[in-house]
């Protein structure tokens, strides 16, 4: 936190940053908007994983500007499981709010979300109309299916990162690279109570996907299995006595 003009946020919005710079300008404003009509303490923090593209300068200058925004920065690109567990690390507030940078996901769906996490530990999205390319729907498609079948989910789309948690919650677990998309059953597995909730989602108008099948496909079903190992293996067992 810098200086004492800013009291202890109640809302904390994480956004991982690599290589956005033609988006973080819009995505700030509607982001300030929004907030300002929820009207609880906030801050919006960006973290920097690493880009090269002059996203550094855009969030100085916008920082400069608004006091609400925090920017932490990567030494060096190290992923987007890295970048949101540096940004839960540091996040101030009680409550979490996750999003893209790439104004994807739809800021005037955070009251909708902030509301449903009423008696829940977190809320995720379900983007009802991809705006993406067939083949980037066909294959989330397949893989949310395989990813629920394989590790006992029920999860409808887990790659939608407009998400809302408890930040105590959040600090039940521990985050391996990848471990992203898996949030919703690595909480589900600390017993906390997780819910979905539909969401919009809007095309990417600037800037290129950082994935692709080449470097999700594999990756990612590693991961599954190893979150699959990790549910079937967590520890089950009830103390009887303790004298
Ligand atoms: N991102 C990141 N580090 C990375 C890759 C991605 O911080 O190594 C960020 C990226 O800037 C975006 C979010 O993670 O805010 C999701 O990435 P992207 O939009 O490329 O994924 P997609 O929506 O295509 O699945
Ligand atoms: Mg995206």
């Amino acid at each position: 936190m810098n200086g004492a003009t800013r009291s202890r946020p109640g809302i904390s919005l994480v956004i991982p940053v690599y290589n956005e710079r033609d988006n973080l300008a819009q995505l700030h404003s509607e982001l300030a908007r929004v907030m300002r009509s929820i009207g609880d303490a906030y801050e919006i923090l960006f973290v920097d994983d690493g880009s090269t593209d002059g996203s550094d300068r855009v969030l100085r200058d916008l920082r400069a500007a608004d006091g609400h925004l925090r920017v932490v920065t990567l030494a060096r690109n190290a992923g987007q499981s890295a970048a949101m567990d540096a940004g839960f690390k540091s996040a101030a507030g009680e409550i979490v709010v996750t999003l893209d940078a790439d104004l994807q996901n739809d800021p005037a769906d955070i009251p909708r979300l902030l509301e449903a996490l009423s008696g829940w530990d977190a809320v995720v999205g379900v983007r009802r109309e991809r705006r993406d390319n067939l083949v980037r729907r066909v294959s989330s498609r397949v893989a949310n299916y395989v990813r629920n079948r394989l590790s006992d989910e029920t999860i409808a789309d887990t790659g939608c990162s407009l998400k809302a948690f408890r930040r105590a919650s959040l600090s039940r677990i521990v985050l391996y690279d990848g471990m992203h998309r898996f949030l919703p059953t690595l909480l589900k597995m600390e017993g906390c109570r997780v819910r979905e909730v539909p969401v919009g989602h809007r095309p990417r108008l600037h800037g290129e996907s950082k994935y692709g099948i080449g470097n999700r496909l594999l990756p990612s079903f590693m991961d599954l299995l190893a979150v699959r190992w990790m549910k079937r293996r967590k520890l089950r067992y009830e103390v009887k006595d303790d004298i």
